[in-house]
């Protein structure tokens, strides 16, 4: 029997992407989980795809009453949350004096705010508890800077400073916190095309599997995962 059966989760972003092939790889495991975006649509029909495992909650992590909506939500179906994945982002790329502030605050909000609400609305329950295990998807975007990153690197940086906060806040409630760090995915994030060698949504996703299977005694903090780029494309010499 698989170490998450009869677990119970809330994703956010759920409705493509990453997020989605999360909830479909913990729906195979059979968790039980509140799927988090603004695309009502797309949640419906996840939920549909996958009967009486998935439940919508169609919110905007930016707004702190949506979010505490989304927690009550969670408890009352769910009757407890054992795993909070805090997936939902957004990606804006350019030079500094290109980056408007819309976009940067965006990226603020959804990325590292949205992520601090999300945490805020669930440790008290996880706390009381003592049981608890909260996955934040970085992104190597918070570990390593690049130009035209400014904004999404420094929104990522300030999750992994979340992450490590956490992980000392809530080590005397024995509560695990861990941070999933890939590099690029093959998704439309951000507006840029998918390169075919890039990691696949599920490779994300069975990380999130294996980083929430450990054994009670193991936390998995931080994960770093990168594609193989083909040697041809990797220029230099091997
Ligand atoms: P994606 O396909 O664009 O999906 C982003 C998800 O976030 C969507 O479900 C979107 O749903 C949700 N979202 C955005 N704004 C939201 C808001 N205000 N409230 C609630 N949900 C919101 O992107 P992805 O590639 O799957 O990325 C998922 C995560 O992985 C992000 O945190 C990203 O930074 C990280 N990541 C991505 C890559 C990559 O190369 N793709 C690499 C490393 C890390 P709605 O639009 O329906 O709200």
């Amino acid at each position: 029997m698989s170490a998450l059966q009869g677990r119970t989760a809330v994703v956010t972003g759920a409705s493509r992407g990453i997020g989605r092939a999360i909830v479909r790889r913990l729906a195979a495991e059979g968790v039980r989980m509140v799927a988090v975006a603004r695309s009502r649509d797309a949640l419906e029909e996840l939920a549909r795809e996958l009967p009486g495992t998935v439940i919508p909650a169609a919110a905007d992590i930016r707004d702190p009453a949506a979010v505490d909506g989304v927690r009550d939500l969670a408890l009352d179906r769910l009757g407890h949350v054992d795993i909070l994945v805090n997936n939902a982002g957004v990606g804006h790329f350019g030079l500094i004096e290109e980056l408007t502030p819309e976009q940067w605050d965006e990226m603020f909000d959804v990325n590292l705010k949205g992520a601090y609400l999300m945490c805020r609305a669930f440790v008290p329950h996880m706390k009381e508890r003592r049981s608890g295990h909260i996955i934040n998807i970085a992104s190597v975007a918070g570990l390593v800077t690049f130009p035209r990153g400014a904004g999404y690197c420094a929104s990522k940086w300030g999750v992994i400073a979340l992450t490590e906060t956490l992980i000392q806040e809530l080590k005397p409630y024995e509560l695990k916190v861990s941070a999933i760090c890939p590099g690029s995915v093959q998704t439309h994030f951000g507006g840029t095309p998918p390169r075919d060698y890039s990691l696949r949504p599920e490779d994300v996703a069975e990380m999130v599997a294996v980083v929430a299977s450990q054994p009670r005694g193991v936390i998995l903090n931080q994960i770093v995962m990168r594609p193989l780029v083909p040697a041809a494309l990797q220029g230099g010499q091997a």
